[in-house]
């Protein structure tokens, strides 16, 4: 074997499988050296993925080992594409096989020059193999991944033994079952596993039509499967004799042409390179992969993914006629279907921009970004736009606001992050900063980072106001493996369960625990798909979580370094922001088809009924709920009020579009848990320096580069950033301001034994000096602050555990003109509770509908680049 050619097969696969959604269960590859030198190609290399439980495999011959390996990156990556982009199969496109033949014969369509002629039917071969319990989907996505021409299996619905085949190249699949039942309906093409489409499965005859929805189908049987190769010739029982009837030209009981011969035992090969998770590829791998090929797979850079997303749309406003809905709106829509529309034509929409107009519900920063893609990347003149936001600010949770005396405030304070804020970077690059017109706000922000590195030096603070090591993340076996455990499982598995059901005790008593929950919100009552995602998209963090040098800042808070210059653009473009309007409800017609048209949006400016109608060439985008909606105000003296009758408009928005139709979601799911979801942030506005001086003596950090500390045995669970100074636009020298949070709210504090819900601002700053073991200063700081604090009940709402089918997707099916937007919406792989998400899914809305002919930068996938995994995986076994 040449050397290097095993880590060079390593690398090679793991840029192969990079670009795979699923979990990859396990890679085996193969290389194999001819003894004769004088054969033509003596170098093979062979792989099986795992994807999910689903082997894809390839097998390339070369002249060199190293040829052999490359060829076959090529060959299982667009396998394995193939198979993602059906939902976990690959489709050929070769012949079909002899049940193909058949059908070509009978519609007419000519067998190649080189089709064999059809020979009668005949029994080659018979075997005996115990036939595994899946789904006609499963068995459809197994058959294709194998490249076979039929697949046996027991239908996990029915029980009864099956057979699936081809009907014809592109006809889609047959189901045919044994016994007394037996019965032939068709099947597929297979669904898509992490969103859901419907698997079209239909019963033709028999008695029991299988009961499948959405994208419920995944059954947690895969989990601890290695891997569910060809069936081995273990027989258990025999094959039933009927079964071949529905066959024409079985070749092998598998339908694999080498099926029992000597060496295709597949689930036994030997194979010489084994790992399970991407990522463990070892340093030499890496190099080989390096030195021969620069960017591995061809797509990327540096982890970057260069390609885009592509997303599906509408047929346009003008699409079809509509007809007004009767008495009941919600029998009139549409079924779930868990599909997009497909995506107009490129430009169609877009050319009738000028006449169209516009309805953005909200002003938070995806409609504020939906109005900015509709004037740069549509063409839509900005007076055709109008923004309806009920408050009397626009930015939504982006907020800040405030003065010297009566101290300033933001609800939250944002880390940002490079690999991952792809579209909130595409958005603010097109914008200029208010100070310079000649420097975008992306611009301002980098040159602002690359002064002010952030590099926390005391991420976690103990109970004795210390200095935690918290580059020790605290790791045991068990933890790295339930860790890994939750990646590998798909969403549909993952369903409605929650984080700490999927973690032993010890877990949440790591340092990173601490660290991952405080940097992104999380309790451990909260959904588990999210933390997954949240995993699989900031695995580039992992190995900084302790100092959080991957975070990006704003020059200012968020408000005055985004908002503010977003929205003079905006407003420069004549798109017109109308505040005091709540919008109440839309109201919508079917049209011919199926699908839906926005037809009129009901709102109460100022408390007084009225509505817009939409044209047949308008459109609607609609924010749905917020997590900052019912956010109530506390200050020295006083308590924020606990709001837990929603009294904003934009719960009560979506739960009555949700009445209209299945698939606008179920708020319920994220609004119906106040206690879940709620915390408390707090800001200081000081008049003296001696805290934030204190501090930087503590840290070693100046203001604006510590990040966020924690104090990790305060039962409130609090942590505080302090910003670069200063903070506010406007900020008069010697005011000085600090933003924190706690995420137990409930417990009483260590320092004054209340509640945070219950404590006043002065108590609350009172809590946190006695953190700090400041005490010596307390006097002075609490004579020279002012405390603002803000309660907010939905602030975690978007992590609440929810089904797949819980959140709206941005574009439903069948929408002719409407859209979704905000954290209530479904993006694939994408994670709420943060500014891109917003931002991504105002892209998806406005390039779906319109047919913008342009690409979403495509979603960061950390575990594209290998060194980007192997220090994720370093750090997690450190
Ligand atoms: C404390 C805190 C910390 C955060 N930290 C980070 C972070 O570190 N990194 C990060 O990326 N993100 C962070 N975020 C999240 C980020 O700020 C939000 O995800 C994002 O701003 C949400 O924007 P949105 O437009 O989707 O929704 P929102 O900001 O909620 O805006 C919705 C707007 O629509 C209006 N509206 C809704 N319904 C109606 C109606 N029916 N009629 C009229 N108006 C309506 C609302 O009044 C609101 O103004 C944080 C948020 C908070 C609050």
């Amino acid at each position: 074997m040449p050397e290097g050619a095993s880590e060079y097969a390593q690398a090679k696969m793991l840029a192969a499988i990079a670009h795979v959604g699923s979990p990859i269960l396990a890679v085996r590859a193969k290389l194999t050296q001819a003894a004769n030198p004088s054969a033509s190609r003596p170098a093979i290399a062979q792989a099986v993925v795992d994807v999910n439980g689903h082997p894809v495999r390839a097998r390339c011959a070369a002249e060199t080992m190293f040829e052999a390996v490359d060829l076959l990156q090529e060959r299982l990556a667009a396998r394995l594409v193939r198979t993602r982009q059906h939902g976990g199969r690959e489709h050929r496109t070769g012949t079909g096989g002899a049940v193909a033949s058949r059908e070509n014969r009978v519609h007419g369509h000519h067998p190649g020059p080189h089709q064999p002629p059809i020979k009668e039917p005949h029994i080659l071969r018979q075997k005996a193999f115990s036939l595994g319990q899946q789904t006609p989907e499963d068995a459809v996505i197994d058959m294709e991944a194998m490249n076979h021409d039929f697949w046996l299996f027991t239908d996990t619905t029915s029980g009864a033994d099956c057979i699936v085949y081809r009907q014809g190249l592109t006809r889609g699949y047959r189901v045919a079952s044994a016994g007394e039942d037996s019965q032939q309906y068709e099947a597929g093409p297979p669904v898509e596993r992490e969103l859901g489409r419907h698997p079209r499965v239909r019963r033709r005859r028999g008695r029991r039509a299988p009961a499948y929805h959405g994208a419920r189908l995944r059954l947690p049987r895969r989990l601890g499967h290695g891997s569910r190769m060809c069936p081995l010739p273990e027989a258990r029982r025999p094959i039933r004799p009927d079964l071949s009837r529905t066959v024409e030209h079985p070749r092998a009981l598998c339908g694999h042409p080498e099926h029992g011969r000597p060496g295709h035992r597949m689930a036994s090969d030997r194979t010489q390179l084994r790992f399970a998770l991407p990522g463990a590829a070892s340093r030499g791998s890496r190099a080989a992969a390096h030195r021969r090929s620069p960017t591995p797979g061809g797509a990327r850079l540096g982890g970057r993914r260069l390609g885009g997303e592509h997303v599906a749309g509408t047929n346009g406003p003008g699409s079809g006629t509509s007809r007004p809905l009767r008495a009941s709106p919600a029998r009139e829509l549409t079924e779930f279907s868990g599909e997009e529309s497909p995506r107009p034509t490129k430009g169609t929409n877009m050319a009738n921009a000028s006449q169209s107009r516009a309805y953005v519900v909200g002003g938070g920063i995806a409609s504020l970004a939906a109005a900015v893609f509709l004037v740069r990347d549509v063409g839509m003149p900005g007076e055709n736009i109008r923004i309806l936001e009920e408050l009397p600010k626009t930015g939504g949770a982006l907020d800040g606001s405030g003065a010297p005396g009566d101290g300033y405030v933001t609800r939250g304070g944002r880390m940002l992050e490079d690999e991952a804020y792809v579209c909130l970077w595409n958005l603010l690059k097109s914008i200029p900063t208010l100070d310079d017109e000649a420097v975008s706000v992306l611009q301002e922000t980098e040159d602002f980072n690359a002064r002010w590195l952030t590099h926390a030096n005391a991420r976690l603070i103990d109970a004795d106001g210390r200095i935690l090591d918290a580059s020790q993340l605290g790791f045991t076996t068990t933890d790295r493996v339930e860790m890994a455990r939750l990646l590998a499982l798909p969403e549909s598995v993952i369903g409605a369960r929650r984080i700490e059901d999927f973690f032993s005790a010890h877990f949440f008593t790591t340092n990173f625990w601490t660290m991952w929950r405080t940097t992104f919100a999380f309790q451990n009552w909260h959904s588990a798909i999210e933390l997954k995602r949240y995993f699989l998209r900031f695995l580039q963090e992992l190995p900084r979580i302790h100092t959080l040098a991957g975070v990006r800042r704003t020059r200012l808070n968020q408000y005055d370094s985004i908002v503010r210059p977003v929205q003079e653009w905006l407003e420069r473009q004549g798109v017109r922001i109308e505040h005091g309007v709540r919008v109440t409800d839309v109201e919508f017609a079917v049209v011919d088809g199926g699908g839906r048209r926005a037809e009129r949006i009901l709102f109460e400016r100022d408390g007084v009924p009225e509505t817009y109608g939409l044209g047949p060439q308008d459109y609607a985008f609609i924010t749905l709920g917020s997590m900052t909606a019912d956010a109530s105000y506390g200050s020295d003296d006083s308590v924020p009020e606990l709001v837990r009758d929603k009294r904003d408009g934009a719960w009560n928005l979506w739960e009555t579009l949700a009445r209209k139709a299945p698939d606008f979601g179920r708020p319920s799911a994220f609004n119906g848990n106040v206690d879940e979801a709620k915390w408390e942030s707090f800001t200081l506005t000081m008049r003296s320096p001696a805290l934030l001086k204190r501090i930087e003596e503590f840290s070693g950090n100046a203001p604006g580069t510590g990040a966020l500390m924690t104090f990790k045995d305060s039962r409130w669970l609090m942590s505080v950033a302090v910003p670069h100074q200063p903070h506010f636009d406007g900020q008069p020298e010697g005011v000085y301001t600090l933003w924190g949070y706690g995420l137990f709210v409930d417990e009483p504090g260590e320092v004054t034994g209340k509640k945070m819900s219950e404590a006043t601002g002065q108590e609350i700053l009172t809590e946190l000096l006695g953190h700090f073991g400041f005490g010596d200063i307390a006097d002075e700081v609490c004579a020279t602050t002012v405390v603002t604090t803000v309660m907010m009940p939905y602030i975690t709402s978007q992590f609440e555990r929810r089904d797949l089918h819980d959140r709206p997707l941005v574009i439903p099916s069948g929408s002719a003109n409407f859209a979704f937007l905000g954290q209530f919406t479904e993006i694939p792989e994408d994670v709420v509770f943060t500014v891109e998400y917003a931002v991504r899914g105002a892209m998806r809305a406005v390039y779906g509908l319109l047919g913008v002919d342009k690409e979403i930068p495509a979603v960061y996938h950390a575990l594209s680049d290998p060194m980007t995994a192997l220090r994720a995986l370093r750090a997690v076994f450190a």
